[in-house]
């Protein structure tokens, strides 16, 4: 069986040039010059006037995470459904270890969730809620025999998922012998819960106080704190995970400089959502934006230069923290109190035509959002280049995406199990056209073709970007 994507431009990280796309079976098997193909029974995807680029790759989900007495929204079956609706064709989510938990529990337990349920591929990182021994053990096999090559650690959510320094610079010394990425939640989590204490005291309990007991100084400290430890712990490799802040990403920016193993993510609501606007809406309605770390005020200048991170690449990678909770009987577990309201936002699908809106915008060039939200990820976490690019010999993940297009976004459209959407109203120029997984045809002509189950865990190496 072949598959000819044929008549687009071709967009890697690296370049564009037209090209048709061969593909045997589940891979990639030749670029050639348009209309150079050989003859054959091919079937045909037409991607004239349009781009081909690898599939995206979402290094950041939770689904089905239990979170504050509930569990998020999407299932696996449902939320990489959503995925391949956006052109996300690789999902890497986040097994857990709860304080006082056998990491391979854990890891057991994100294997019975997504096993047979997944639409798109999938991969495991590994939360680490309780560094101890067995832990530490841990790390090494899943390193060596699971596929699972970078663990999350928390500077917040104290009892839940919190390490202190001690446990963060164990882990840290552990990943350097191994090979490991250490990713990191850094917010102070021990000084913002005497925030959140006051605040309610005080009887601040709408949903904007959950942004404004987060200062942007506790998320810098933390950044600058996990930079430092990480650097007595020989340089182990840090990837700082959903900054939202300019001064945390001058914190990346300094270290990188330095010539330091350091890496950041961002997320599309850091790009394009305000404390004020969003978070700070009438009455409960903010709820639907809280997130930890939060959105940052508009006052400031957040947006700006975290776009400019990502043209210089002191921010790596755009992954979405999707964590989705409904409105009704979920976020509403925090009416009067706005710690008790689930941390998350919703945004698998949207990722992909979010970031291009930024080339259509002038802020980043067609080929920087492809190594933002496919190849980086892929090299970062140790799936390229059987992900992440349009070579041969890679899997057959392939986005056609038409820049003519529009994509309006709301809970009436989208396909993710959530009955608001963060980005309700957006209208965005591009559309995915047609989404590939493995050489299966997802999504064509506004239908959807996927199946649960095709989705394949994937066992990644170590990344690419260290040595
Ligand atoms: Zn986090
Ligand atoms: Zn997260």
């Amino acid at each position: 069986m072949t598959l000819l994507v044929r008549g687009g431009t071709v967009v890697g990280a690296t370049g564009t040039h037209a090209a048709d796309v061969l593909v045997e079976g589940e891979t990639i098997v030749a670029l050639f010059a348009p209309g150079r193909a050989p003859d054959g029974d091919h079937q045909v995807v037409d991607a004239t006037g349009k781009y081909v680029i690898p599939g995206g790759i979402d290094a950041h989900t939770h689904m089905e995470l239990p979170f504050g007495g509930t569990n998020a929204s999407d299932t696996f079956d449902t939320g990489t459904r959503a995925a391949a609706y956006g052109g996300t064709t690789t999902i890497v989510d986040f097994a857990v270890q709860r304080t006082g938990e056998v990491v391979q529990d854990g890891l057991a337990a994100w294997h019975a969730k997504a096993d047979g349920n997944c639409h798109v591929d999938y991969a495991f990182h590994m939360i680490l809620g309780g560094v101890d021994e067995d832990a530490l053990k841990a790390m090494d096999m899943l390193v060596a025999d699971e596929g699972i090559s970078s663990f999350k650690l928390f500077m917040a959510y104290p009892g839940v998922f919190y390490s202190d320094d001690g446990q963060i610079l164990r882990a840290m010394q552990r990943a350097r012998e191994n090979g490991a990425m250490i990713m990191m939640h850094a917010e102070n989590g021990i000084a913002i819960d005497v925030l959140v204490q006051q605040a309610l005291a005080r009887g601040e309990t709408d949903p904007i106080h959950h942004g404004l007991t987060r200062p942007e100084a506790l998320e810098a400290e933390a950044t600058h704190r996990a930079i430092r430890l990480a650097e007595v712990a020989r340089d182990c490799p840090l990837y700082i995970v959903h900054l939202s802040a300019s001064q945390a990403l001058e914190q990346v920016a300094a270290a990188r400089h330095a010539g330091r193993n350091v890496f950041a993510e961002t997320c599309p609501q850091y790009l394009y959502l305000t404390l004020e606007d969003q978070l700070g809406a009438p009455g409960f309605e903010g709820a639907k934006w809280v997130c930890s770390t939060p959105l940052r005020s508009k006052h400031e200048s957040h947006h700006r230069d975290l776009w400019q991170g990502l043209r210089t690449n002191d921010l790596a990678v755009v992954s979405t923290d999707h964590c989705p909770f409904c409105f009704k009987d979920q976020k509403e577990l925090g009416l009067g109190d706005f710690s008790k309201i689930p941390n998350g936002i919703g945004g698998v699908e949207h990722r992909v035509d979010l970031l291009y809106q930024g080339v259509v915008d002038g802020k980043l060039t067609l080929e920087r959002w492809v190594e933002t939200i496919a190849t980086t990820p892929a090299r970062m976490f140790g799936l390229y280049p059987r992900k992440g690019v349009l070579a041969p010999g890679s899997d057959a993940d392939i986005v056609v995406y038409d820049p003519a297009g529009r994509t309006s976004i709301g809970v009436g459209t989208h396909h993710m199990n959530m009955d608001h959407s963060a980005y309700e109203g957006y209208e965005i120029a591009g559309r995915v056209d047609t989404v590939i997984s493995r050489g299966s045809v997802l999504v064509a002509d506004g239908a959807y073709h996927g199946r649960r189950g095709h989705g394949r865990y994937l066992r990644r190496g170590l990344s690419t970007y260290l040595n």
